[in-house]
C-alpha cells in the first residue's frame, strides 16, 4: 500500500484526536465542541477556517503554491456529529455522554479529514485551492444542505466535490466506489386510518381500522412488485404500525409509519402517487376516512462519471487494481447527495475491516454502522487521508492541465 509517509509518522496523534472526539459525541446541528476541535487543529497548522455554515460547520482554506490563482478548487468534505444511542463499549475512549454516540464513524471522517489538513498544511503541493468541509448534522438534519444554502458554494466556489464513508464488512485496505447511484433517496410516510371506535365483541357497530390498516400494507406491496419496474429499485417499509389501548375494545384510528427508498426520481413519484391511491381507496372501500402525510428528505446519492472515475484510479495508485472494489449501491441515505446535486463528484467507501481491531476487549466482529459496539478502525487514518491528498492533488493537476 503507497500511503504517504509522513501521515503515517502523525497517524497516532491524530487516532487521539479521533478518540477523543468519540468520547465526546454531539447530535445534529450540536458539535460546538467537535467544531472547536477541528477548528484549533486546523488554525495551529496555519490553516484559515470559516465558521458558522450550518451552525457549527468549519470550512478550512488551504491555498497552493499559487495562492490559490489558478482559480481550480476542490472541496473534500466530512461529516462531524453522532447518533442519539446508548453505546455498549466500554474501552477507554467510549461516549461520556450518556445516550449519544459516534456509532457512524463520523469521528473517524473528521480524522481522516484533519490528518489530510496536516499534510496539506505542510506540503501544498498543489496549486489552486482545497476547502475542507467539516460538515454538521448528517443523521437526519440534512447539514449538507443547510451549509449549501448558508452559501457554501457560492462563498467558497469550487469545480468538484469529494466525500468519503468507511464500511464495515470490507477487508480492511480496500476502498470502492462506482459512478451513478451509490446511495437511495430517503422519504417518511404517515398514515392515519380514521374508522369508528365500539365494543369489540359488536364490530358492526363500528368501522374497524386495523383490518384496513392491514389490507393495505399487503397493498403497498404490490406497489414493489406489481407497479414499478422489476430493474428500478425501491423500497416501502412500514415500520410503525399503532391503534388501540384494550383488548376488548375497537380503536376509532390507526396509525402507520415508514420508509420509502428509491434511487430515481421517477419511481419515487409512481410510489408516493400509488401508496396514496391505495391508502385512500382502501379506506374508501371500507367507509373509513384517510389522511396521507408524505415527506420527501434526502434525496438520492447520484456519483458523476468523471470524478467515479478519477477518484477509482487515485485509489488504484494507492492500493493497487485488486483492492478496489465497485462500490454496491445501497438504499441506505446520505445527505452528501445534496452536495451531488450542486456539483460534480463522488462519494466513496473505505473498509472499515472485519473488526479486528475491536477484538481487544469489545467484541470483534464488523459490526455495522448504527451498532452500539461500533467503533471506527483507526488503521485507515493513514489510507483515508492518503486518499484525500493523493485526490486533491492530482484532481488539481489535471484540472490545470
Ligand atoms: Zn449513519
Ligand atoms: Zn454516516
Amino acid at each position: 500500500m503507497n500511503v504517504i509517509d509522513s501521515i503515517v509518522t502523525q497517524a497516532a496523534s491524530i487516532a487521539a484526536v479521533r478518540r477523543d472526539i468519540h468520547a465526546h459525541p454531539e447530535l445534529c446541528f450540536e458539535e460546538v465542541r467537535t467544531a472547536d476541535v477541528v477548528a484549533q487543529k486546523l488554525t495551529e497548522w496555519g490553516i484559515p477556517i470559516h465558521r458558522g455554515l450550518g451552525k457549527t460547520g468549519v470550512v478550512g482554506i488551504v491555498k497552493g503554491r499559487d495562492g490559490g490563482a489558478s482559480g481550480q478548487a476542490i472541496g473534500l468534505r466530512a461529516d462531524m456529529d453522532a447518533l442519539p444511542m446508548q453505546e455498549f463499549n466500554t474501552f477507554a475512549h467510549a461516549s461520556q455522554h450518556p445516550g449519544k454516540m459516534h456509532a457512524c464513524g463520523h469521528d473517524g471522517h473528521t480524522a481522516m479529514l484533519l490528518a489530510a489538513a496536516q499534510h496539506f498544511a505542510t506540503h501544498r503541493n498543489f496549486d489552486g485551492t482545497v476547502y475542507l468541509i467539516f460538515q454538521p448534522a448528517e443523521e437526519g438534519g440534512g447539514g449538507a444542505r443547510v451549509m449549501i444554502e448558508d452559501g457554501l458554494f457560492a462563498q467558497f466556489p469550487m469545480q468538484a466535490v469529494f466525500g468519503m464513508h468507511n464500511w464495515p464488512g470490507m477487508p480492511a485496505g480496500t476502498m470502492a466506489v462506482s459512478s451513478g447511484p451509490v446511495m437511495a433517496s430517503s422519504n417518511e410516510f404517515k398514515i392515519t386510518i380514521r374508522g369508528k371506535g365500539g365494543h369489540a365483541a359488536l364490530p358492526h357497530t363500528g368501522i374497524d381500522p386495523v383490518p384496513i390498516a392491514c389490507q393495505m400494507v399487503q397493498g403497498f406491496q404490490t406497489i414493489i412488485s406489481r407497479n414499478k419496474k422489476p430493474v428500478d429499485a425501491g423500497v416501502i417499509s412500514v415500520t410503525m404500525i399503532h391503534a388501540g389501548e384494550a383488548t376488548n375494545v375497537v380503536p376509532d384510528h390507526c396509525e402507520l409509519q415508514g420508509t420509502v427508498r428509491t434511487f430515481r426520481h421517477e419511481v419515487l413519484d409512481l410510489i408516493e402517487a400509488r401508496m396514496q391511491q391505495v391508502a385512500e381507496h382502501t379506506c374508501a372501500a371500507h367507509e373509513a376516512t384517510c389522511e396521507f402525510e408524505f415527506v420527501r428528505n434526502y434525496p438520492a446519492t447520484v456519483n458523476s462519471p468523471a470524478e467515479a472515475e478519477f477518484a477509482r484510479k487515485v485509489m488504484v495508485g494507492i492500493v493497487g487494481e485488486e483492492r478496489v472494489v465497485a462500490q454496491e449501491p445501497t438504499m441506505g441515505a446520505e445527505d452528501f447527495a445534496y452536495m451531488l446535486q450542486a456539483k460534480p463528484g463522488a462519494y466513496c467507501f473505505i473498509a472499515n475491516g472485519d473488526g479486528a481491531h475491536r477484538e481487544m476487549g469489545h467484541g470483534g466482529g464488523p459490526c455495522t454502522l448504527h451498532n452500539p459496539s461500533y467503533d471506527f478502525n483507526d488503521d485507515l487514518i493513514p489510507l483515508g487521508a492518503t486518499y484525500w491528498v493523493r485526490l486533491a492533488e492530482e484532481w488539481l493537476a489535471a484540472a490545470r492541465s
